[in-house]
């Protein structure tokens, strides 16, 4: 066995119904006394419930999916402006992703407080968006100094966003596997997160208010981005990042859509991988377990769905090809990435459409 590992230095706490404290206790080991909270206008009330016993100088909701370029001018000025001297997030990827947009230009430390399952509160890797084009880099000053997990604040996610922000953690396991960096360690991670995500979705579609579900699908989120972070994109999340910032398709809705195609693409060019990802499911063939898996939540199936178009094919196959990785477990041409999406966008059986 041989390989070069790097772990990003980053502190976790994890327990429900304590954000509050910790986030009090962190802000102040971080020697913070004047704090911009972030959180879209849905989560703002849960920010401020949350960080009462901060010295908060500013509240700010002005949060975008995809972080729009002119958005974070906005969000970096009004913290010059207010003199911050740290960020505390609360939200979905969009708002970490705000909070990132700010960090890398300031090196303001980020306690991120995830509330949804997309993972980015554990990464290095920023997002920005310029008219249709989403550029995205590797800094070490986005990643958050401090993540504070509370599943108690997911319960209020609905379960179609539930659904498909789980998927998206499930894609940063999956795609871990076989990405340019995948090493025995990442894969360990990965195999946990899909272990523990197979586990827990179905209890939080069951019942959005098991806690216990709940806590197994936020654990195994930080668990899938940590070895997202490490192995690097794969296959799938090549595919995602073009339709994502050329479509403007919704973030989690297509990572769910299409992570069976890329398994059922990938799978039988890497065995050993394939192999890994059934036993973390607990079925013979990957595939299965990710299918029997999708059934079982109400999985969202087809591009179509999301705003894709059949005509659309073409373009973003030849778009995304220069972006695979040369290590992708099997060749990637123009024309298996086309045979690829039309499958998903059509939603096909994935065992025999690509
Ligand atoms: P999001 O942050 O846009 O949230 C989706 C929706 O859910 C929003 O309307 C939000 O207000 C709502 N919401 C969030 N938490 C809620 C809660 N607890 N209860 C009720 N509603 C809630 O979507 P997302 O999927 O979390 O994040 C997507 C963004 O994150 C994309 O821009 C993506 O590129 C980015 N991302 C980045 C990384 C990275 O490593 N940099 C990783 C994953 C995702």
């Amino acid at each position: 066995m041989r390989f070069v590992h790097d772990t990003l230095p980053q502190r976790v706490t994890f327990g429900s119904g304590e954000a509050a404290a910790h986030l009090e206790r962190e802000v102040a080991a971080l020697g913070a006394s004047r704090v911009m909270v972030i959180a879209s206008k849905r989560e703002m009330d849960t920010a401020e419930r949350l960080t009462g016993n901060l010295r908060v100088l500013l509240r700010y909701d002005d949060v975008v999916m995809h972080v729009p370029v002119e958005v974070a001018a906005r969000a970096r000025e009004a913290a010059a402006t207010h003199s911050v001297d740290a960020i505390v997030s609360v939200g979905g990827g969009s708002t970490t992703g705000l909070a990132k947009a700010i960090a890398l230009t300031t090196g303001l430390p980020v306690v991120a407080v995830p509330t949804t399952y997309a993972g980015s509160e554990a990464t290095a890797v920023w997002g920005l968006t310029e008219g249709n084009r989403k550029t995205t880099g590797t800094d070490p000053r986005v990643l958050p100094k401090v993540v504070v997990y509370d599943a108690t604040l997911t319960l209020t996610l609905p379960v179609p966003v539930s659904v498909a922000s789980g998927l998206n953690a499930l894609a940063h396991c999956v795609d871990a596997m076989w990405a340019p960096k995948a090493d025995p360690i990442n894969a360990a991670l990965a195999a946990e997160g899909i272990r523990s995500l197979a586990a827990g979705l179905p209890k939080v579609v069951t019942d959005p208010f098991d806690l216990n579900g709940r806590e197994m699908a936020l654990y195994a989120s930080y668990l899938s981005a940590v070895a997202f972070a490490s192995a690097g994109s794969g296959l799938h999340h090549k595919i995602c990042h073009v339709l994502g910032g050329a479509y403007n398709l919704p973030h989690a809705q297509t990572h769910a859509v299409v992570l069976p195609y890329v398994l059922a693409f990938n799978g039988p060019a890497a065995p050993e991988a394939a192999h890994r990802i059934a036993a973390a499911f607990g079925t013979n063939r990957a595939i299965d377990g990710l299918e029997d898996l999708r059934r079982e939540i109400g999985a969202p199936h087809a591009l179509r769905d999301y705003g894709f178009a059949e005509d659309q094919i073409p373009a973003a196959a030849e778009a995304i090809l220069p972006a695979v990785p040369e290590s992708n477990p099997r060749p990637v041409t123009v024309a298996g990435l086309e045979r690829l999406l039309r499958a998903a966008w059509s939603g096909a059986d994935p065992k025999s459409a690509v």
